[in-house]
């Protein structure tokens, strides 16, 4: 039995990792991949220590900083969750590969994009459907994309494909862009974005690969636009579907009190996947440290 399963290997559960490894506990991380959203920053400008780094170069320090306790604990990478069950004297953890029994957990699974759910989505994901600019920018230099959202997402993304890409178009649902006013004023400067309010998309339209995108106007027209990209960009959602004994907010956030606990004793939560006011990278940090350093506690006594 472990005496704690780390699950999801972003900041929060690897700055968990590094406080367990050094305390020599029988750990197990179960992690899709390491390195969770940073992976996906193209410039993070607000990490202590860091003036400015690409979020891939930032994971890369976080495997550096691991790779010294690389003995004192197990790395199951390209493994996924699928389920946590309450047994005698801990959990078992269900994975798509196997299952282990452990004595506490940590939930660091953070947050996935958001789907808009309308016919065509899915089926070209991948064939022009995207839903990360800062990965797929490159992929379509000179071609004209349209990007769905109304935020600050959507204006980022964007501003990120101005580099690339001939013609951007932002679809919103809103009367207008709501953001950061930065932002605002570089989307407004920009030859190359322009934005279409009042639209609700219905539908992606393709054929081998994306060809446009059906929306319908504020007075119920459907009208289509041509595209050969949609950068989808309407927020973000907790990954948090594989556990359902631990007591969530409405929106899917695992509720955590000061010190991580969750409703559940035995079970902490941390970072994005929680009802934690901000997410951000030095606020995962730091949450993760704080539950891996409350659960260290719950497991001396316990053995006391
Ligand atoms: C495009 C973008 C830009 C950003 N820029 C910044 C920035 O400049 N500065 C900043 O501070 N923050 C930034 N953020 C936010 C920041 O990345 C997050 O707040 C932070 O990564 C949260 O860390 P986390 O460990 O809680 O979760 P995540 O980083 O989401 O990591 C969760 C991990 O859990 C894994 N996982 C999920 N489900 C399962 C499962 N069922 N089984 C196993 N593993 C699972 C995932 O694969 C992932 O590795 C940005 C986010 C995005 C999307």
């Amino acid at each position: 039995m472990y005496d704690c399963i780390v699950i999801g290997g972003g900041p929060a559960g690897l700055a968990a990792t590094i406080y367990f490894a050094r305390q020599k506990l029988k750990l197990l991380v179960i992690t899709k991949e390491v390195g969770g959203q940073t992976l996906l920053s193209s410039d993070v400008e607000n990490y202590l220590g860091f003036h400015l780094i690409d979020g891939l170069h930032l994971v890369e320090n976080f495997k550096a900083h691991l790779k010294d306790y690389e003995k004192d604990f197990e790395l199951k990478e390209g493994e996924r969750v699928t389920s946590v069950e309450k047994m005698k004297g801990g959990f078992s953890v269900v994975t798509d590969k196997g299952t282990y029994e452990t004595k506490t957990i940590l939930v660091a699974t953070g947050e996935k994009h958001r789907e808009l759910g309308v016919p065509g989505e899915k089926e070209f994901y991948g064939r022009g459907v995207t839903y990360c600019a800062t990965c797929d920018a490159p992929l379509f230099k000179d071609k004209e994309v349209i990007v769905v959202g109304g935020g600050n997402s959507a204006m980022e993304s964007s501003l990120f494909l101005e580099k690339y890409a001939a013609k951007i178009v932002i679809l919103t649902i809103n009367d207008a862009l709501k953001g950061d006013g930065v932002l605002m004023k570089k989307v407004q400067a920009s030859e190359k974005i322009s934005v279409l309010a009042n639209a609700k998309t219905t539908k992606v339209l393709g054929d081998a690969f994306v060809t446009g995108m059906e929306y319908e106007t504020k007075e119920g027209e459907k009208k289509v636009m041509k595209a050969q990209g949609v950068f989808i960009e309407i927020g973000l959602v907790p990954v948090s579907d594989f556990i359902d004994i631990v007591k969530k907010s409405k929106q899917g956030e695992i509720e955590v009190n000061i010190k991580n606990e969750t409703s559940v004793p035995g079970i902490w939560a941390a970072g994005d996947v929680t009802t934690v006011t901000e997410k951000q990278i030095a606020v995962a940090v730091g949450e993760g440290s704080k539950a891996s350093l409350g659960i260290i506690k719950h497991l001396q006594q316990r053995d006391e």
